[in-house]
């Protein structure tokens, strides 16, 4: 961004209002308050991140005609300290991230002190938060101290736990270190432990937001509902890294162990160990590019496996009650899945019946029906997984659904619906329906990707040992039964009762 007006986030109309109000300013505190609330709106943009000079200037100076104001007439209402205090700290923030430190200092006292009493502990919390690191940057640590122990004793206020947590570890971490810079090694532990029991919370979130990938593997039909299936663009946003290498040679580089994708192995410590020690927490290496951290933040890091060629998401292969996922997405039997997936010669119409029916006809009648048809463009030809994903690929989830859905208005509404063939037929058509709508919505059974679990996550869950080991095969597979074979197993795995149950 520029000081060009343009640029700003306000409109010409409404840069001259505001231009009015300044001139107003002065002899009439109403100008002067409607001024106030209008910087204040430009100041709750994001200014730290795009500070948009025009806007940081207007802030400046209706700051400067409080001062000159306040001379004259000191009591300003709730709603203008409120906007005053928005604008100073706004201010402080970009001075902040700017270095420019006394500056930034004046903007956050000055903040602070126009805060009516009445606001959120969150707003406070923040103030304390940037003045005291304010503070440590021109390295007036006991006012620091005292800033953070304030910070401190604001957030037990807060509600929101993860924002709680946040302050709590901020101003735990440093006042730390206040303790250890004095000697007093029972406060500063006492404080990092605090810090700890804060971090071990985020963890666990992250653990639990990483649910896609965690369950990757672990999915199973729920009664006659079919497994979800996790978006692979939602848990692969999420990873933290390619994990590319078998684990034969010496480097651990992009291992199942590779401390750049899951974390350092060593609390406080990078791989080479030029960083070391709490106080360097949050800091990568540039000598190995490891960053400093508590080794259990490993619990909540993945990484993923590409595999070498597109692949049936073993979740898909599963029996339900009425067939796999797979089959029901294509509108097959559960025994012509098998046929066409052991490579038996097919033909597949191209997807223009919606419903998928006969999408696949792995018979000889069949056959003969292509072989007549041969050259005909609504046919093609297909054999194995190749041929299921390339049905999936074609298939309009959206348009099929709405078939199943007219079909099944129909059988409800006939009055053979309580036969039991009939019976059947619904509730197949439900489950497909089930499936049809997660693939409208996203989810794909057939993949290109899986994530793979730290060790430390892993053994956790009881699976480290034969999980590892599959992983390791999966990324030398070069064949699409070897993927398979891989897949299969590590669904297997982590199905088992044991890993499956801790997983919930
Ligand atoms: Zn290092």
């Amino acid at each position: 961004m520029t000081g060009d007006r343009t640029t700003s986030n306000v409109g010409v109309d409404e840069i001259d209002a505001v231009e009015a109000l300044e001139a107003r300013a002065l002899e009439d505190r109403a100008a002067l308050e409607a001024l106030l609330e209008a910087c204040a709106t430009l100041a709750r943009e994001p200014h730290l991140f795009a500070p948009d000079e025009a806007s940081i200037d207007r802030c400046e100076r209706a700051l400067e005609l409080v001062d000159l104001s306040a001379a004259a007439e000191p009591e300003f209402t709730t709603a203008a300290r409120r906007s005053i205090a928005i604008i100073a700290s706004a201010l402080g923030r970009v001075s902040l991230a700017n270095a420019a430190f006394a500056h930034a200092e004046q903007r956050f006292e000055r903040a602070l002190e126009a805060l009516p009493t009445q606001s959120t502990p969150t707003e406070r919390a923040w103030l304390l938060h940037d003045l005291a690191r304010c503070l440590e940057a021109r390295e007036a640590m006991t006012r620091a101290e005292q800033r953070w122990r304030e910070c401190a004793a604001t957030l037990r206020t807060i509600d929101d736990a993860i924002e709680r947590d946040y302050f709590e570890s901020a101003s735990a971490e440093r006042l730390a270190a206040a303790a250890r810079a004095r000697s007093d090694d029972t406060a500063a532990r006492a404080f990092e432990d605090a810090a700890d029991r804060c971090d071990d919370r985020a963890i666990e979130r992250e653990v639990a937001a990483n649910a896609g990938a965690e369950r990757f593997f672990a999915e199973r039909w729920s009664g006659s509902s079919p497994p979800p299936i996790a978006r692979e663009a939602d848990w692969i946003r999420r990873s933290q890294g390619l994990v590319r290498n078998p684990g034969a040679s010496e480097s651990t580089v992009g291992t199942v162990d590779c401390e750049a994708i899951f974390g350092t192995s060593q609390d406080d410590r990078c791989a080479c160990g030029a960083l070391a020690g709490r106080s360097q927490r949050g800091a990568i290496c540039d000598r190995c590019g490891i960053e400093v951290q508590r080794a259990a933040r490993r619990r909540s890091r993945f990484g993923h496996i590409a595999l070498s060629e597109r692949a049936i998401h073993p979740t898909a292969l599963l029996g339900g009650p009425h067939g796999s996922m797979l089959a029901l997405a294509l509108d097959l039997t559960d025994d012509r899945v098998v046929a066409v997936r052991e490579r038996v010669r097919c033909v597949r119409y191209l997807a223009i019946d919606p419903r998928g029916a006969d999408t696949l006809a792995p018979d000889s009648e069949e056959l003969a029906a292509f072989d007549a048809g041969r050259g005909d463009p609504a046919f093609l030809v297909g054999t194995g997984d190749e041929a299921l994903i390339d049905a999936l690929d074609r298939l309009n989830a959206d348009g099929a659904a709405q078939e199943v859905s007219l079909e099944l208005r129909a059988l409800r509404g006939h009055k053979s619906a309580d036969r039991p063939e009939q019976r059947l037929r619904i509730d197949r058509l439900e489950a497909r329906a089930a499936v049809l709508s997660q693939l409208s919505a996203g989810a794909s059974l057939a993949i290109d990707h899986v994530p793979v679990l730290s060790s430390v996550r892993l053994e956790e869950l009881g699976l480290r040992a034969p999980v590892v080991a599959l992983y390791e095969a999966l990324i030398a597979a070069r064949t699409p039964t070897d993927t398979d074979t891989n897949l299969a197993a590590l669904a297997e795995v982590f199905r088992r009762d044991a890993g499956a149950a801790t997983i919930e």
